[in-house]
């Protein structure tokens, strides 16, 4: 048998896409009874949500955004982005040094004074994420917004963050833009997502069920892999008491799951594995009897008394989202085992979430109707200061074994959907497959 894949989210279908289009052989291993990882969606009671929180489709780069789009055919729609920042209680415009005039008037005052002040001044390269957001956006957008609102998504505190990932991802505003912002003048930022597509029906997994149908025949479910040998020249991959033999394979399942399914992992490499960092995923599904709420796609929480720090209104993506008559929220919340948040019992957040929506008037909780919790173990790579160092060894270790890795939490990057189909691309690209 040719090339194993484990693992059938994005990354694992899109190898086995583009493999089966040039007739090489392959299986995918999938460890749940339906394939799609994070990009997976549940309908219930007439709702769809997808259990990673929002999903939208977007891209810098065309090829792969329109790889995206022929998947989807027909079952599309587009959209202009229109999300805000919930602070003091007011909708801001997003990105939040985009809405200044917006803000409170001493508030507006002191992003612009901050942002002012550091035009002027020279600085040493950041040492961490949180100099960087002093150095680019001064000390009020930092200590109102960029600070409290990354410190609770992340789930880390900013200064223990590396900044090699922020160029590209958090773009430096030109001063014209923040002065322009501050007087109400209007101006965009973060424009390569300012218009975005979504499946029209079926929610984020509509993209992952037309890969999926192509190789279905491929695709091994309810398989979890337990231990992985090299025996006589071959992978044989173990899981539900039998085997499976592979000339060679690719890890798109977690780093972090992987290396415990191995023999004889130096314990060096165990030690880079244990100090990568990552943090998990609440969501709380919300349906309301009420035909619309806003037109928000999505709402970012920066306050901390607040449990979630996002908000998406699926509707508002696609109208096909909830039955007719009715709106739903999803709310994410990111948490560490062990922290105070993992300690919570479900109801206790849902009710914590229900109760502080109502009390911001974002929701009415007398309308709410369905109500669901999902706890995801893997959710965002955090870049800690050690991040680079530590990959660099893990990565040079699985490239001496022979494993390849490719995909979000089996690279171990801050990969999004059209990152993932790149990579998978160039690892398909990049190896002589056997036939
Ligand atoms: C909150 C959140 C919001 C996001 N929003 C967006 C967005 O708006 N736009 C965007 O482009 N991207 C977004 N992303 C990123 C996107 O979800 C990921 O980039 C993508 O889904 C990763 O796909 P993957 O196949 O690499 O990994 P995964 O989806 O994690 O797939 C790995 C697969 O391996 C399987 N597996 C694990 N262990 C085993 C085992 N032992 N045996 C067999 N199988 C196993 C898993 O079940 C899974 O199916 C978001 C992610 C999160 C968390």
């Amino acid at each position: 048998m040719g090339l194993g894949i484990l693992g059938g989210g994005l990354t694992g279908l899109t190898i086995g896409y583009l493999l089966k289009k040039q007739n090489l052989d392959f299986e995918i291993l999938e460890k749940n009874n339906e394939c799609g990882g994070l990009c997976r969606t549940i309908q219930e009671d007439g709702f769809t949500f997808d259990i990673a929180g929002g999903h939208i489709i977007f891209s810098k780069d065309k090829g792969i955004l329109n790889f995206k789009l022929d998947i989807l055919g027909d079952n599309k729609v587009r959209s202009k982005r229109n999300t805000k920042i919930f602070y003091k209680d007011r909708f801001v415009k997003y990105p939040f040094e985009n809405g200044l005039s917006g803000l409170p008037k001493e508030d507006n005052f002191e992003c612009l004074n901050g942002f002012i002040k550091t035009l002027n001044r020279k600085y040493n390269t950041p040492k961490n994420f949180n100099e960087w957001i002093y150095q680019t956006f001064g000390k009020g957008i930092a200590e109102k917004y960029m600070i409290p609102y990354n410190e609770k998504i992340w789930n880390f505190k900013t200064e223990n963050m590396a900044t090699f990932w922020v160029d590209g991802r958090i773009p430096k505003p030109p001063s014209e833009d923040i002065i322009k912002s501050s007087l109400g003048i209007e101006t965009e930022g973060y424009t390569h997502q300012s218009y975005f597509h979504y499946p029209k029906q079926g929610g984020i997994q509509a993209l992952i069920h037309p890969l999926e149908e192509k190789i279905k025949d491929k695709i091994t479910k309810e398989f979890r892999i337990t231990s992985i040998k090299k025996e006589e020249g071959k992978w044989v991959v173990y899981g539900n008491n039998e085997k499976k033999v592979f000339d060679q394979i690719v890890s798109t399942m977690p780093l972090i799951d992987l290396v415990n399914l191995l023999d004889e992992v130096p314990e060096e490499i165990i030690n880079a594995i244990n100090k990568l960092k990552y943090n998990s995923l609440i969501t709380v599904m919300l349906g309301l009897d009420t035909d619309k709420l806003n037109d928000l796609h999505w709402l970012y929480i920066p306050n901390r008394n607040v449990l979630p720090h996002r908000i998406v209104f699926p509707k508002n993506n696609s109208f096909y989202m909830t039955p007719e008559g009715k709106s739903s929220v999803v709310a994410e919340i990111t948490f560490n085992d062990g922290d105070n948040i993992s300690r919570m019992k479900d109801d206790e957040i849902i009710k914590k979430v229900i109760d502080d929506l109502d009390d911001k008037k974002i929701i009415d909780k007398n309308l709410v109707c369905y109500r669901k919790i999902i706890r995801l173990k893997y959710a965002y790579v955090v870049y800690d200061l050690e991040y680079e160092k530590n990959i660099i060894k893990i990565h040079k270790f699985f490239e001496g074994l022979g494993i390849d890795l490719c995909g979000r939490f089996s690279e171990y990057k801050y990969l999004n959907m059209d990152a993932c189909i790149k990579s998978a691309r160039d690892y398909v690209k990049n190896n002589n497959f056997i036939q």
